[in-house]
């Protein structure tokens, strides 16, 4: 075969993968914690609002709380069991937040309740978005904005392509690797319906280019009738933002500011697409998602699929951590957070955590000054000044950092301060300067 050079987008960065330990290792179900925790937020948008009463019997599957408007997502009973208690519960930021205790039934059969079946064939677009709706489902590739909401096209906009990103670029995290694996025929029925709820013309799933079985399984396996091609892109990080993935396959650049449908593009994460496929047809809601437990801390590192509301405490017991645990990330090292606290629960938005022993935690030496080295502005995917933009954070200069240096074009990525010498927790302040601004703007 002839040396091709794979697609990718200019800039970023190339951190270890770490992902050999768990691209192999097939999802296996995860028991059921005795109690579980379910916060009525666990998207972007207002909470769901209870619909049972404390002391009520629950069926695995049945509805514990209704969306409160379009940009909300109802809630599914991860469980058989009853509700202990409906109050605040932690979520993942640490905060309190309204939510409810579930205790399991440890002898129940955990089998699924099903609601009305949507079938892709006989139903409109509006039907479908309803019914994704009603599924709870958001955007599983960590973003947590519900799914039904994206794919609503505003009047006058038109979508040519769907965009499925399995490129999954976040070291140690391998849970789209194995969804595009193990669940093949889930993602195509769910580029069914999303093709017909959008309108787009054709649908085009990206891989990165360590992801090669999965690539070609999906090639193989691509039905005949259905328009959609693989792509593989280079391993290169950020390569799985979507504004990354749009540039590098289809040579689009997404305004600053704006969603990538102005440049006629809708992109979805193939373990929502998965999802899609998997409980419309039944007429079920979310209760469980696939995740990546991994980390130097973790004995059964693996691929998991795992009730939701499951307390990240028991989940780090089943899968065994020694006393030397230091710190765990959700999500991963590069865009993920460390845990405020062991009792915050799984939710839909995790896709994985990584646990690491205090001999791998690299504690923060001293912050030295800018060398000007120039390696941040040649890391940034957006084309930043990072450097820039540390010196004005330091200064506390917010409102110019947003004026005149475009610091809400930055998603966080990391990469600036993974190349920076002085080892300047450059991310780290931009997070805190575009709080700082969303709250004096909201004042
Ligand atoms: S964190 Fe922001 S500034 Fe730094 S590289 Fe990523 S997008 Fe650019
Ligand atoms: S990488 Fe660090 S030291 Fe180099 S220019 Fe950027 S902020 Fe300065």
């Amino acid at each position: 075969m002839l040396w091709r050079r794979h697609k990718t987008f200019p800039r970023g960065i190339h951190p270890p993968e770490c992902k050999d330990e768990t691209r192999g290792s097939p999802i296996r179900q995860f028991p059921f914690a005795p109690v579980m925790v379910i916060p009525m937020q666990q998207h972007i948008g207002k909470p769901a609002i209870p619909v049972v009463a404390e002391g009520q019997e629950v069926a695995r599957g049945q509805l514990l709380a209704r969306a409160d408007g379009f940009i909300s997502v109802p809630v599914h009973a991860p469980a058989s069991g009853v509700v202990k208690r409906i109050a605040l519960v932690p979520n993942i930021d640490g905060h309190m937040v309204p939510g409810m205790y579930l205790q399991c039934f440890p002898g129940a059969t955990q089998e699924v309740i099903e609601g009305t079946p949507c079938r892709v064939e006989t139903t409109t677009p509006e039907q479908i978005i309803d019914a994704v709706q009603q599924a709870g489902i958001v955007g599983l590739g960590g973003a947590a904005f519900p799914a039904h909401a994206k794919l609503r096209i505003p009047e006058g906009k038109t979508v040519d392509t769907l965009l499925i990103n399995g490129v999954e670029c976040e070291p140690y995290l391998t849970t789209d690797h194995r969804v595009m694996l193990e669940q093949t025929d889930d993602i195509f029925l769910g580029i069914r319906y999303l093709l017909k709820a959008t309108g787009a013309e054709r649908a085009i799933i990206a891989v990165e280019a360590n992801k090669q079985d999965a690539a070609e399984k999906l090639r193989r396996q691509a039905p005949n009738n259905l328009p959609v091609m693989v792509e593989v892109l280079a391993v290169k990080y950020p390569q799985g933002a979507e504004k990354m993935v749009i540039q590098a396959l289809l040579n689009r650049e997404v305004p600053s500011g704006h969603h990538p449908y102005e440049v006629h593009v809708i992109g979805v994460n193939v373990a929502t697409a998965a999802e899609i496929g998997r409980l419309l047809p039944h007429g079920r809601g979310i209760q469980e998602r696939v995740i990546t437990i991994t980390g130097p801390g973790v004995k059964k590192k693996g691929n998991y699929r795992i009730p939701i509301g499951t307390p990240l405490r028991f989940a780090l017991e089943w899968v065994g951590v020694g006393d030397d645990l230091a710190e765990v990330f959700l999500g991963g090292p590069m865009m993920g957070q460390a845990v405020p606290s062991l009792d915050i629960p799984i939710t839909k938005g995790i896709n994985g955590f990584v646990a690491f022993t205090e001999a791998q935690i690299y504690r923060a030496e001293k912050v030295l000054p800018c060398i000007h080295c120039g390696y941040c502005v040649a890391a940034c995917p957006v084309r930043l000044n990072p450097a820039r933009l540390g010196l004005l954070a330091k200064r506390e200069r917010y409102e110019e950092m947003a004026r005149s240096f475009d610091l809400m074009d930055c998603f966080e990525c990391g990469a600036c301060s993974y190349v920076c010498p002085s080892r300047i927790p450059l991310v780290q302040h931009f997070r805190v300067a575009k709080q700082r601004i969303k709250k004096r703007r909201a004042a």
